[in-house]
């Protein structure tokens, strides 16, 4: 059932069309497992989405269904900081509508270059 379902709302998906190439988007990584690329609505002076190419709609189902995938997105994650704010940053996966997602496919924010603060609001 989960299954029928991620393949119906596949066509809504706008990661999965930014990673098909059918909407613009910046990308700063792509490869077999994950495809990066550059928030349209910044938060931090780097601010870089990590997805993977399959549609899965959050962290727990990626890493279930495709751990390789998630370690990839990590190490992806940790090499793009590590090139532009010096390694330190925040990794989100955010996960149902309460703490903020919007698009159901998993989606890394890699947040840096600023000072955080904590707890996130
Ligand atoms: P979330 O709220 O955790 O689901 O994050 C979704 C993120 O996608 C937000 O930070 C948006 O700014 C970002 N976003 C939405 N549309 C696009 C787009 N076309 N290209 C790049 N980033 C986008």
């Amino acid at each position: 059932m989960a299954e029928v379902s991620r393949v119906q709302r596949a066509p809504d998906d706008l990661f999965l069309k930014i990673v098909a190439g059918e909407i613009p988007a910046t990308i700063v990584h792509s490869d077999d497992l994950v495809v990066a690329f550059e928030d349209v609505n910044p938060q931090a002076p780097v601010h870089v989405l990590v997805v993977p190419r399959e549609r899965y709609e959050n962290v727990a189902e990626l890493a279930a269904a495709s751990p390789q995938a998630l370690a990839r997105l990590v190490e992806v994650a940790q090499r793009i900081a590590d090139e532009r704010c010096g390694g330190e940053h925040r990794l989100v996966f955010n996960t149902g509508t309460a703490v903020g997602q919007s698009v159901f496919h998993v989606h890394a924010h890699v947040l840096g270059g600023r000072d955080f603060t904590w707890p996130p609001g």
